[in-house]
């Protein structure tokens, strides 16, 4: 008898840097502790587009992207505890991990000492199948990998969170983003506008790094205190020494010396975006000041469940702009010329209507 699996359909990348195109394919079969989503929406991050260009060398065709998942839960299976039919949960950039390792027991799976399985480009544990992502009809999911999405919070929006509300959350929480400090985010994609929303209900002064003129106007309304534009030397120059801590967001090579001058002494820059290509930087820029330069991954289930509680509790969801899937190649051109406000949301609805040539 052949193995039961689940019958699924979305956009896949058939080759590196290929156009997404209309898919089938299979999942497993829901098991006892599984969670099945009917998937709603999913956010396009920028991680999508480097996936499927094979930017960072280990990629897995044919890819489905995808990873800032909210749907309905249309089934779970009998050890479920957590959820039931009708709920609304969200699947962020994992799907499970060994579960017994230091990290996994602190529900830091994102460090789990054989790996996390990714949400779409990996394999399952059991190395049965691929892991394909969200820009697709539905997903079977571990429960503890399905995230609780607070009611009040629009579900379009919410989306995005799970990447890049994690992604930025995580950093400015680990270095005290607060009353008294002043964040100071580099550019206003998906992460970077979240990063501004969630330092200010932290309650830090924050400060945008832009390169895009156009986003000027905007980011004040995002709450940003102050706006520069980081092209422009003279501007740079009158904010040296100015924050305590700086998220680094941008997706493409870049100067983080020049960063670094922008950070008080003993101030942290961590860098969240990650360009194909190595930067230079010359050792005075961290040793004039003590700085730190470090980094940060997503988070754990745990701290990206915290994040979305905290997000329910102050209102904070992604500025959006929902597309329909047959837009997402446009939406890829589009967002590689910054050209976005602030996050693409796909609208998995619009699966059922005929694929655009
Ligand atoms: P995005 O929406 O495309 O935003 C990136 C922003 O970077 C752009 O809007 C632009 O902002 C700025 N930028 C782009 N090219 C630039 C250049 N050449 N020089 C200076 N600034 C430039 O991307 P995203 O989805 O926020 O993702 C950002 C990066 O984070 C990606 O590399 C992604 O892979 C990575 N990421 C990391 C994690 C993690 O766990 N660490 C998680 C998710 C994503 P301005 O127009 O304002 O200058
Ligand atoms: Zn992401």
């Amino acid at each position: 008898m052949p193995e039961p699996v689940t019958h699924s359909h979305g956009y896949a990348a058939m080759e590196a840097g290929g156009k997404l195109q209309p898919f089938d394919f299979e999942r497993r079969a829901p098991g006892a502790k599984d969670v099945v989503l009917e998937i709603l929406f999913c956010g396009i991050c920028h991680s999508d587009l480097h996936l499927v260009g094979n930017d960072w060398g280990w990629s897995r065709y044919p890819m489905v992207p995808g990873h800032e998942i909210i749907g309905r839960v249309t089934a779970v299976g009998t050890d479920v505890k957590s959820f039931k039919p009708g709920d609304l949960a969200g699947i962020g950039c994992m799907v499970d991990s060994c579960g017994e390792c230091p990290p996994c027991e602190a529900q830091e799976e994102n460090f789990c000492q054989k790996g996390f399985t990714g949400t779409y480009g990996a394999m399952e544990r059991d190395g049965k199948r691929p892991t394909y992502g969200g820009y697709s009809n539905n997903y079977v999911v571990r429960e503890e990998f399905a995230l609780r999405v607070p009611d009040n919070l629009d579900p379009a929006a919410a989306a995005p969170l799970l990447c890049a509300g994690i992604t930025t959350y995580a950093p400015l929480r680990r270095y005290n983003a607060g009353p008294g400090t002043t964040v100071g985010v580099i550019g206003l994609g998906g992460l970077g506008h979240m990063a501004m929303k969630l330092a200010k209900a932290m309650g830090a002064r924050t400060v945008l790094f832009t390169t895009s003129e156009s986003k000027c106007d905007a980011a004040r309304v995002l709450g940003a205190d102050d706006i520069v534009l980081s092209t422009n030397p003279q501007q740079m120059k009158s904010h040296a020494a100015s924050c305590d801590l700086i998220i680094d967001t941008v997706s493409a090579p870049h100067d983080i010396g020049a960063e670094l001058q922008l950070l008080k002494a003993k101030g942290v820059l961590v860098l969240v975006g990650l360009p194909s290509e190595p930067s230079p930087l010359a050792s005075s820029s961290l040793v004039m000041g003590q700085k730190t330069l470090t980094g940060s991954m997503i988070g754990g289930t745990s701290e990206t469940q915290e994040m979305l509680d905290f997000c329910g509790q102050h209102n904070i969801t992604a500025d959006v702009e929902v597309i329909p899937i047959q837009a997402v190649n446009e939406a890829y051109n589009r967002m590689l010329k910054s050209d976005v406000k602030y996050r693409f949301v796909i609208d998995l609805a619009s699966l059922k209507e005929p694929a655009v040539a």
